[in-house]
């Protein structure tokens, strides 16, 4: 299973795609996760990642096709997965073309995941992540059992530096400006699938996948 979530910063890529990927059984790829683990290991990834982070601006395209390449190319993903936050551009779709096609492989759907901007701006201010594990956290949909910490490994939860609000709308203006073409790009390969993304965590998992096994031409829940 091959697949590409696409949504707008705050539309439950990160939160769905982990779900996917536990459900198939294929590892959940996060170009925004690598930057932020390469934040806090300090190497030199990381500070490069961290300048356009911190501004709500796209890392180069050249960079993060590098990151994403060596990572498809590890055996974990030999039998597929879940990209979340990439591609992003134009020509990080074409790169991962080029990837795939070198290999004889082709993604299998490629997901919007839509919902409005009003939500899209509350969602990203109630975010909260452990400072220590990643786990994700929103004070109002999904509060921690004790406020603050994290249910799973103890951490501090922070607000990610990009989810205050003026970084939130800069993102927006991003996805609006340099990822929204993607979606024609996608449907005139005949892979996207259009999912309502403004129900609960479940109901869109469900959504999803019914979604991607209409694509498939495969019919039932797995
Ligand atoms: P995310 O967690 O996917 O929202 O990504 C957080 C930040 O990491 C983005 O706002 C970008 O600065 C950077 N980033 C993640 N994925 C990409 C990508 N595919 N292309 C460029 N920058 C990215």
């Amino acid at each position: 299973m091959r697949v590409v979530l696409l949504g707008p910063p705050g539309a439950g890529k990160g939160t769905q795609a982990a779900r996917l990927a536990a459900t198939w059984g294929v590892p959940h790829v996060s170009t925004g996760d690598a930057f932020r683990q390469a934040v806090a290991e300090g190497t030199p990834l990381g500070k490069l990642a961290q300048e356009y982070m911190q501004r709500g601006e796209l890392v180069p395209d050249q960079v993060v096709n590098g990151v994403v390449a060596a990572r498809l190319a590890r055996d974990d993903c030999a039998p597929g997965f879940v990209l979340d936050g990439y591609p992003r551009t134009l020509p990080q779709a074409e790169a991962l073309e080029g990837m795939l096609e070198e290999r004889g492989l082709r993604l299998d759907a490629v997901v919007d995941l839509t919902v409005s901007e009003e939500e899209l701006v509350r969602r990203a201010a109630g975010r909260r992540v452990c400072s220590r594990c990643g786990a994700n956290y929103h004070l109002e949909f999904r509060p921690p059992r004790h406020a603050g910490r994290c249910d799973l490994c103890g951490g501090e939860l922070v607000q990610r530096e990009d989810d205050r609000a003026e970084t939130v709308s800069r993102r927006l203006a991003v996805y609006r400006r340099q990822t929204a073409p993607l979606v024609e790009f996608y449907r005139e390969r005949g892979l996207l699938v259009e999912v309502d993304g403004g129900g609960t965590v479940e109901e869109v998992t469900l959504a999803i996948l019914e979604a991607v096994d209409g694509r498939l031409g495969r019919k039932g829940g797995s």
